[in-house]
């Protein structure tokens, strides 16, 4: 069942989701080669702790971390610790935090130092777009299919390939609620897309395959093929004019 949100839930997401642009933008300015992940997460926490909020991702379903960080061919929920961060890197951040009882929820993946070739420079970039494309038929008259859809076109159509098993979803008192927002699928379909639905829409793209597994920790999923891996997700709410980002990035 889609729970839509009231102006006044909106507006308490809307600060969980700044919170969270802080905190990447805080992540994004401090990572260093020679930095272990666990540093990030004790960053992150710092952050969403001291703007008053609380980390949506620690102790959820036993996870330790207060992000998740995935390096390289980890395509989602790496576990922070004692991985070291090396120069050339693709690092995926996962950030979410809650305000007054709503999750934000918001990933972004960037490059320490210079990208390691032409190809991985261009995942990052087209796995951003393709965001922005799907983010772009958050509106309403249209339908949620459309959202995936337009992801996988822009995808697909840079030749890389969208991941199946994991999704978007809704999102507010829960970090996860219906209705689950893959990146892939045929448009038209789906519930009607209408004011007050708030959810996180985030692609993860692979280089080769779309297939993925998970590695002992049973946390961190991985490329079955070890390709290089993107992700990235924003919170958004539908109004009446269209899509509002509740983790865009902050103004510099
Ligand atoms: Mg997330
Ligand atoms: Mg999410």
């Amino acid at each position: 069942m889609i729970v839509y949100k009231s102006p006044e839930e909106i507006d308490r997401m809307r600060r969980a989701g700044r919170v969270v642009a802080l905190t990447i933008e805080r992540l994004s300015n401090e990572v260093r080669p020679g930095m272990t992940t666990a540093d990030l997460d004790a960053i992150a926490e710092r952050s969403i702790r001291g703007e008053g909020c609380t980390p949506s991702f620690k102790g959820y379903k036993g996870f330790t971390g207060s992000i998740c960080a995935s390096l390289n061919e980890e395509v989602v929920h790496g576990i922070p610790g004692r991985r070291r961060i090396r120069e050339g890197d693709l690092l995926s951040l996962d950030v979410g935090a809650i305000w007054d009882g709503y999750h934000g929820d918001s990933a972004v993946s960037l490059f320490v130092g210079e990208p390691p070739s032409d190809v991985a420079e261009k995942l990052v970039r087209v796995t951003e777009e393709s965001l922005e494309a799907g983010i772009s038929r958050l509106r309403p008259g249209g339908r949620l299919s459309d959202v995936g859809a337009e992801v996988q076109r822009v995808v697909e159509g840079a030749g890389f390939s969208v991941v199946r098993e994991y999704v978007g979803h809704g999102i507010g008192r829960d970090m996860h609620e219906d209705p689950p927002i893959p990146n892939y699928g045929e448009p038209g379909r789906g519930p009607a897309i209408r004011p007050g639905l708030v959810v996180a829409v985030e692609p993860m793209v692979n280089v080769g395959g779309w297939e993925t597994r998970v590695l002992k920790d049973r946390w961190t999923v991985v490329t079955a093929d070890g390709s290089l891996s993107a992700h990235f997700e924003h919170t958004i709410a539908v109004t009446e004019d269209g899509p509002e980002v509740l983790t865009a990035r902050l103004e510099a």
